[in-house]
């Protein structure tokens, strides 16, 4: 073999560059994969999924066993920890449960450690029955933990890994109910819209407690949790699941002195190397990414984002000349039949930017009014006032609703005005959507409001 890929960290951002370097380098370039568990390529994003018993076993959530990865050519190696990088030496010092310390060369670096879940700093946290859900472990661990017939649930965090656990509990027929310090659940969405998600969350039986830190774990007599102290009151509770989010894991990156970002991602160039060194790269929950609506770098810790930029990596480590373009911010979640999407700039975002913007929500249907099975949606955009330009979408409906972000994020992507977005020729039939598509009736009421004199349409002013 010539040269030797060290790649730090095995699941969706590191596999695919270990990947997309073999397929093109063959034996001129020995991928070697450290990996810390003992899984590779799995779904983190199917986790909910598994849990409320929509997908069968874990075994389901892996894309790319280690075997299959080791047929490809790749030395994958489990349960192997990087424990720190030496830049000026080319070396990766590594841990592992059979040959103890040693230090592994590379010609070309990888660092695709991902994101570590948020942990509140609070007593009682180490309390048995509180469960993470980052990894397929952590799966195996929860699923265990509800085999013990549990009655009531709490999550921590109302973002939309605590939506769509809290949902996989529900459906275990628990009583759940979600604690967040926000004043609404789903802060990627602005508060209005979060307030449509509250009242249906409210309607399926699901509690929340907003505006309201969570204080402290209570233990019972063996150690295991049982209840949540929060805003001065007790929610007694047998199972916890913290879904806060999580931080880019770059302790290592940190430590060798690489450049990272306000939130403590990784800086990369396009290419996914890492700014200012000639072989070092990375990609996923451990960067930082440009967002195109804003202009800013953000951290947006998404699948989505992970197996593009590892495949970047991934080409340009096998000599070609790709360069991954930037994020517009999507997102798409649901919480039992509600289905909840977002990209761009939310209001707080253009306010920061001091844009002046226009905004206009409507509520429409998910097919065409009189067609059977339509169902209720709600769509907002915001535009630039003096462009038209559209900023931001966010839709809440039912099912059918929010794959339609798709289109908005096209239009962001492109830098599409609002007035382009409602004259797209999209597609309409009864059964999938009233004449004008949803996107489109929200674009013209914020046409409406930009172009003076017009007045604002909700509802399509012709038949189909
Ligand atoms: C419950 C849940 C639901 C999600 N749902 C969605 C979704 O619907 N859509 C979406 O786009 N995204 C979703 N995500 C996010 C998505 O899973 C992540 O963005 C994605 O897994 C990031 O991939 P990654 O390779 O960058 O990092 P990770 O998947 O975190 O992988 C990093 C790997 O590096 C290993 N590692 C770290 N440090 C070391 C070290 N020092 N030595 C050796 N190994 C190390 C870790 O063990 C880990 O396997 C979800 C995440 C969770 C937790």
């Amino acid at each position: 073999m010539g040269e030797r890929l060290l790649v730090i960290g095995g699941d969706a951002a590191g596999m695919s560059a270990a990947s997309q370097a073999k397929r093109l380098r063959r034996d001129a370039l020995e991928v070697v994969v450290l990996e810390r568990g003992p899984w590779t390529s799995y779904s983190a994003c199917g986790i909910p999924y598994w849990v409320a018993g929509d997908v069968p076993d874990a075994d389901a959530l892996v894309a790319r066993t280690p075997a299959q990865h080791r047929a490809n050519g790749i030395d994958v190696r489990l349960r192997t920890e990087a424990t720190g990088i030496d830049l000026d030496a080319g070396q990766v010092e590594v841990r592992d449960a059979d040959s103890g310390r040693q230090r592994l060369g590379f010609d070309q670096l990888m660092i695709a450690t991902g994101a570590v879940p948020v942990r509140p700093a609070v007593p009682g946290i180490d309390c048995r029955g509180i469960y993470g859900v980052q990894t397929l472990d952590d799966g195996c661990r929860l699923i265990d933990g509800l085999r013990g017939a549990p009655r009531r649930a709490v999550v921590v965090g109302a973002g939309y890994i605590g939506v769509e656990m809290a949902e996989a509990l529900l459906r275990h027929g628990l009583e759940v109910t979600v604690i967040d310090q926000a004043g609404e659940p789903m802060s990627a969405l602005d508060p209005d819209l979060g307030r449509l998600v509250r009242e249906a969350m409210e309607k399926m039986g699901i509690g929340l407690v907003l505006s309201t830190p969570v204080e402290a774990f209570e233990a019972d007599a063996s150690g295991g949790v049982r209840a949540v102290a929060a805003g001065g009151a007790t929610y007694e509770s047998d199972v916890v699941v913290l879904g806060l989010g999580v931080q880019p894991e770059t302790s290592l990156a940190r430590a060798a002195g690489l450049p990272l970002g306000a939130r403590g991602a990784l800086r990369t160039e396009a290419s996914m190397r890492v700014r200012g060194q000639a072989a070092v790269w990375a990609a996923g929950d451990c960067v930082e990414s440009f967002d195109r609506v804003s202009g800013t770098w953000v951290h947006v810790p998404l699948g989505t984002h992970a197996n593009k930029q590892g495949r970047v990596a991934g080409l340009n480590i096998g000599g070609r000349d790709a360069a991954f373009p930037g994020i517009v911010r999507t997102a798409i979640s649901k919480v039992c039949d509600l289905e909840i999407a977002r990209t761009g700039m939310g209001e707080a975002d253009v306010q920061a930017a001091g844009l002046s913007y226009v905004t206009s929500t409507i509520e429409t249907t998910t097919r065409a009014g009189y067609f059977p099975g339509t169902a209720p949606m709600t769509v907002k955009l915001l535009a630039e006032s003096a462009t038209g330009r559209l900023l931001g979408a966010q839709i809440v409906g039912r099912e059918g609703s929010a794959k339609r972000i798709d289109t908005c994020a096209v239009a962001l992507w492109s830098r599409l005005s609002v007035e382009q977005l409602m004259m797209c020729d999209l597609s309409y039939a009864p059964p999938f959507s009233s004449v004008w598509d949803p996107v489109q009736l929200a674009a013209r009421a914020v046409v409406g409001k930009l172009v003076a004199g017009e007045p604002v349409a909700a509802e399509p002013v012709t038949g189909g």
